[in-house]
């Protein structure tokens, strides 16, 4: 059970709403991080006084230095404001809830100091899962899912002794807001398009990345890497209400589900609390009004990223980073009205190309792919 926390990315829609849970339980917030939102790290710091407040630049530091003069608060900027927030002696557990490749060395180094990770930066795990977990393992740090399908599986797994006996994880998808899209429907779908999620309210980059089915391609490679499962044992299929978070089926064919309504805020506390579950802000499952749950198989032709993202999980190695920072470039042009829909895919799978595979790569080889990938798809327009 969490006493102390440090949230990376306090100010992001995770971010906010584990604040949210912090404010129904006896937990004390030592360190909060943010990108270049100064006005809501100010609110966030003199509601909350952690000991330590990080911006991602040293202009927006200073911003918020002026903002908290008087307040007893530590306030320091980059990649070493976050390592120090990620390694605060005082948190027992770190929320990582920054998007994207930058939550790999801090996520690295809280284990290290053996924290507990309530993990909500999937691209960590896609880009350097086999390190995360071998770290935790190590250094007795642990890792408890964030996201919803994981913290599903996580549940679903409580009771399991012998791996050997899961036949198969079932990722659900909501399929996001295209689909059952055609093809060319699909081509000349903008930003705003895009961001008009059915059921989840996120930050843009997971949005275009649910637009794409990208988000579930990663999901695929986290749940891989969390739960030590090769490719053919993790499937996808389309749920379009988000009643059930995903399913694990035993070898005896038995299947196990969790359920809930789509609130962040039920997975985040179950990171903070577990192994204990308490009262939660969100509200109650009522079956008899979610109306009929339906499933069906994703569309390929339509959304290929996926397929890129399962091609990623089979190869492994230097693939998955390289599809990693290939994506997150393509995602950002594509918010800034750069290129179109199917651009995205295309930009990923030159920046894969762009890399010399290594199987079994070390930090810096991962580093190096993410750098090279995203050269290439920078380059492409
Ligand atoms: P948001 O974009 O809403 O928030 C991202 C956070 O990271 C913000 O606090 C932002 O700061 C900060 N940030 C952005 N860039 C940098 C940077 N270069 N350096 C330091 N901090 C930075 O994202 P979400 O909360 O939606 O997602 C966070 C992570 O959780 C992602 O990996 C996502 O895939 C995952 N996730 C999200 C879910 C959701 O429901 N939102 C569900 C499952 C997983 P600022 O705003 O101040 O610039
Ligand atoms: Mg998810």
């Amino acid at each position: 059970m969490t006493k102390k926390l440090s949230i990376l990315g306090s100010t992001g829609s995770i971010g906010r709403q584990t604040l949210d849970v912090v404010r129904h339980l006896p937990v004390e917030v030592v360190a909060l991080t943010a990108g270049s939102n100064v006005e809501r790290m100010a609110e966030q710091c003199l509601e909350f006084h952690p000991k330590l407040a990080v911006m991602a630049t040293e202009e927006a530091a200073e911003a918020l230095k002026t903002r908290l003069s008087g307040q007893n608060i530590r306030v320091m900027h980059g990649e070493a404001g976050l390592l120090e927030a990620a390694t605060i002696p005082e948190a027992d557990t770190v929320v990582t809830a920054v998007v994207g490749m930058v939550g790999l060395k801090p996520t690295l180094a809280a284990l290290e100091r053996g924290k507990r990770i309530g993990l909500a930066n999937k691209e960590t795990m896609v880009c350097a899962g086999e390190l995360v977990t071998a770290a935790a393992a190590r250094f007795g740090g642990e890792i408890i899912p964030v996201d919803s399908e994981h913290s599903a599986i996580f549940q679903c797994l409580m009771g399991c002794r012998d791996r050997g006996e899961v036949k198969r994880l079932i990722l659900t998808c909501s399929g996001g807001p295209f689909f059952g899209r055609t093809k060319q429907e699909l081509a000349g779908m903008t930003k705003a398009d895009a961001l008009k999620h059915p059921n989840w309210r996120m930050g843009e980059k997971i949005t275009i990345d649910c637009a794409t089915l990208m988000n579930k391609g990663l999901e695929v490679i986290e749940a891989m890497r969390l739960y030590e499962l090769p490719p053919e044992k993790v499937d996808v299929v389309i749920h379009r209400q988000s009643i059930v978070h995903s399913l694990v089926e035993f070898v005896d064919g038995a299947v196990l589900a969790q359920l809930g309504v789509p609130d962040m805020r039920i997975p985040i506390q179950l990171a903070l609390t577990y192994p204990n579950r308490t009262v939660n802000p969100a509200a109650g499952l009522d079956l008899l009004s979610c109306g009929p749950l339906s499933f069906c198989a994703p569309d390929p032709e339509a959304f290929p990223c996926l397929q890129i993202a399962l091609n990623a999980a089979r190869q492994g190695g230097t693939a998955c980073p390289a599809m990693n920072g290939a994506n997150e470039v393509a995602v950002a042009k594509y918010l800034r009205g750069e290129i179109g829909f199917y651009d995205i895919p295309r930009l990923v799978q030159a920046g894969m190309d762009a890399v010399a595979f290594v199987q079994n790569p070390t930090l810096e080889q991962i580093l190096e792919a993410d750098r090279v990938a995203r050269d290439a798809a920078e380059q492409l327009a």
